[in-house]
């Protein structure tokens, strides 16, 4: 089946994972919509469901938790206007070296509808180790060792948290992905296919498909016009012989 054939024959339900301008640094817009923005996107699509999850406070474009209550009030304010369009205000935590993995306190989980994790170059994930591991020869023994850390830190976040999605695993950070995949079945978390980031690749999702792993298409748009993309994960998926209803956010229209 080619890419038109497959996106004529499924659809995109829900996108988890967008950005907007609540995602940035001082006047910097790493998102570079507003919420509305993305809604109306939603809407536009046919989308039934949108996520809006801003990077974590920790992060250089991270978001402010004291800027909850303005961003569910841009979000009531966005429904009354697309009322068919359900949106949740759900976070992209960055998995870090704090008490609980994340730089989401347990005490602020209850502020957002729900929260994804993933890694990024970040203060206090090891980010320059990471980020050099991706762009210059490595050492076998250093790269293990980084491998080693970075899998242990999500096993650890997603073991103490409730996280709805690992977002783009094995991007940003070299991992075990034998060892990842194991441990989002045993959580239930959802396995993100990304359609911005290289990973996880066809190769990665049949290690996470070989466990009991359900998995979540993103579009992780910083631009309105990118929400709900989907159909190059979804070609990706297919590579990869997921089946389709394992994918929680696809369904089939003309079968
Ligand atoms: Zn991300
Ligand atoms: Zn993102």
């Amino acid at each position: 089946m080619d890419l038109e054939q497959l996106t004529k024959r499924f659809r995109l339900k829900g996108d988890y994972h967008t950005h907007t301008v609540y995602s940035r640094m001082g006047f910097y817009l790493h998102g570079k919509g507003r919420i509305i923005d993305n809604v109306r996107a939603a809407a536009e699509k046919g989308l039934l469901e949108l996520g809006i999850t801003e990077h974590g406070p920790w992060d250089f474009y991270g978001m402010a938790i004291s800027k909850i209550p303005e961003m569910r009030n841009d979000i009531a304010k966005a429904v009354k206007e697309f009322p068919l369009v359900s949106v949740y205000l759900g976070v992209e935590a960055d998995i870090v070296d704090s008490p609980n993995g994340l730089d989401i306190a347990p005490e602020d989980f209850s502020k957002f509808d729900y929260v994804n994790a993933g890694y990024h170059y970040v203060p206090h994930s090891g980010m320059i180790m990471n980020w050099l591991s991706f762009h210059i020869p490595f050492p076998a023994a250093a790269k293990e060792k980084l491998r080693r850390r970075n899998t242990d830190r999500i096993v650890k976040a997603l073991t103490n948290n409730n996280i709805k999605i690992l977002t783009h695993p094995g991007d940003k950070a070299f991992i075990d992905e034998n060892e990842v995949a194991k441990v989002c079945a045993e959580t239930g978390t959802l396995v993100e296919i990304n359609v911005r980031h290289k990973h996880p690749d066809a190769n990665d999702l049949k290690i996470y498909a070989a466990y009991d792993n359900r998995f979540v298409i993103s579009s992780d748009a910083h631009k309105p016009e990118n929400v709900g993309r989907y159909a190059k994960s979804l070609e990706l998926a297919m590579e990869a012989g997921i089946a389709t209803d394992r994918i929680v956010n696809i369904e089939e229209v003309n079968a």
